[in-house]
């Protein structure tokens, strides 16, 4: 498994008139060449941030990130506007930034224009090239983004970020803004690209049913930190930590549900200006004990390829330790 990206350290604090708000505070993961990471958590936990800060779009306050082995965070704007072209992104809402009077055919040639790419004569062929790669008719080269639905919207999105060729996207809640119906077409194409461009992608949602079957692995954010990684699998048949457990419960899926310890969290989340001491969960954690409201708990290797945050977690593991030691 070869590395892609691999973020250490991470942080991006804001400063708002209530203080330093640590939107992302110190996290760290990798993802390998066509793999796709999930994020996953509640609004406000900083996944958005930090799939901006990944591709230097919004500036870390502090941390690495290597791309293919080389650390983007010293590459100046002109050497990172090179690399610009490897690494894209995928909103939402792909049109909510854009001139809604560009054509289709003008949204995904514009990155051929910015970035000086081919000669003008063959740019048009390139164009319908991708909107066929995405599924789209290229008789729609001339409609306009208002004149499609949410689906075909979402696809010229997937045509504009694939124009340049990217090794590594990142999707915002590409889905979020569609239909149920349309949502499993459009991820069925993020995968089947995947596949044929060997792409690598790190996919954020709210939504732990969405990111369940694109993802390989999936972080669980909370309060601007990674309280669990692992295996897509391992989330949903193997939780560890409580608040995992808690996103779980939020959804019913009849497989796992009957065996699946049921957390209901009460309160909201906290506020990421004064994020609670010791474990950020502590507030709203049905398990807390005492040391959890002053001692941040350990990111500890719980298993194979599965990495928690939970004092639970780790006593157990140094009780299973100290017996094996006996
Ligand atoms: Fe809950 Fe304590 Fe574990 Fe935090 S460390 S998740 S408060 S049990
Ligand atoms: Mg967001």
């Amino acid at each position: 498994n070869q590395t892609l990206i691999e973020v250490r350290n991470l942080k991006k604090y804001f400063y708002t008139k209530k203080g330093m708000l640590k939107a992302v505070n110190d996290i760290s993961f990798s993802i390998n060449k066509g793999e796709t990471l999930g994020i996953v958590g509640e609004s406000g936990c900083g996944k958005s941030t930090t799939g901006r800060t990944v591709l230097r779009l919004v500036e870390p306050t502090d941390g690495e990130i290597l791309f293919e082995g080389k650390n983007i965070t010293e590459l100046s704007s002109r050497q990172m506007r090179y690399l610009r072209r490897d690494m894209q992104f995928i909103f939402q809402d792909p049109f909510a930034s854009l001139d809604p009077r560009m054509s289709i055919g003008e949204i995904i040639n514009e990155p051929f224009e910015v970035f000086k790419l081919y000669p003008k004569s063959q740019r048009e062929d390139k164009v319908r090239e991708l909107m066929k790669l995405v599924g789209l008719s290229p008789k729609l080269v001339n409609a306009f983004p208002h004149e499609l639905d949410g689906g075909r919207r979402q696809r010229v999105g997937v045509a504009r970020a694939l124009a340049l060729n990217p090794k590594f996207i990142v999707c915002d809640e590409p889905v979020s803004a569609l239909d149920v119906s349309i949502q499993a077409q459009v991820l069925n194409l993020l995968q089947d690209l995947q596949k044929k461009l060997g792409l690598t992608y790190m996919f954020i949602s709210h939504d732990l049913s969405v990111v369940r079957h694109i993802s390989d692995r999936i972080a669980v954010m909370y309060l601007g930190k990674i309280v669990e990684i692992t295996t897509s699998k391992n989330i949903f048949t193997n939780p560890q930590h409580p608040y995992t457990k808690a996103l779980l419960s939020a959804i019913p899926i009849p497989r796992y549900g009957h065996k699946r310890e049921r957390i209901i969290l009460e309160g909201d989340v906290p506020s990421p200006v004064n994020p609670p001491q010791g474990c950020i969960f502590s507030a709203r954690c049905p398990f807390v004990m005492d040391k959890c409201r002053t001692t941040p708990p350990p990111f500890v290797e719980s298993g194979e390829n599965h990495q928690v945050a939970c004092h639970l977690v780790s006593d157990a593991m140094e009780l299973d330790s100290r017996e094996q030691g006996d």
